[in-house]
């Protein structure tokens, strides 16, 4: 079955958004992996967000998901990857629709509750990072 990684970032931690997140993605039909509670390092930020190392906002970015504990899960599901970026939303919550978790959840653009994989060859490298073949109970 087709998998994919999400991130409850810290804003949402913080906010105790995590359980109401969760529920969302239970209650779309996904199954969960795996799933653990950590704090990225600036190592582990730049291999994550390799492809946004260099952009105006990476700064920002990487003192943000370093910034305190989040949530890491693998979901499992039909056409996940797809699904999980629609019910996530657009980036910046403004622009997300309306029963989407940013929409619901996220402050704005920079903080912005949830992070998905975008493809099925980024998950699969993505969900690697996180979590070794022990952890996830494919
Ligand atoms: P997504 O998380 O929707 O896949 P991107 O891959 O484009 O979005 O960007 C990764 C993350 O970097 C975003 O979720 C957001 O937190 C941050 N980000 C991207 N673009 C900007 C920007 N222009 N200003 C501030 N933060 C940004
Ligand atoms: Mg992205």
């Amino acid at each position: 079955m087709e998998k994919t990684l999400v991130l409850i970032k810290p804003d949402a931690v913080a906010k105790h958004y995590t359980g109401d997140i969760i529920k969302k993605y239970e209650e779309a039909g996904f199954r969960i992996l795996a799933m653990k509670l950590l704090r990225m390092s600036q190592v582990l930020a730049k291999k994550h967000y390799a492809e946004h190392v260099g952009r105006p906002y990476y700064d920002d970015l990487e003192g943000f998901i370093t910034s305190g504990p989040l949530v890491a899960m693998v979901l499992a599901g039909d056409d996940v990857v797809a699904a999980v970026r629609k019910l996530n939303g657009k980036t910046d919550p403004k622009e997300a629709e309306e029963g989407t978790i940013r929409k619901r959840f996220a402050a704005s653009k920079s903080r912005n509750a949830v992070h998905a994989s975008d493809s099925q060859a980024n998950a699969e490298r993505e969900i690697h990072i996180f979590f070794n073949e022990i952890e996830i109970l494919d």
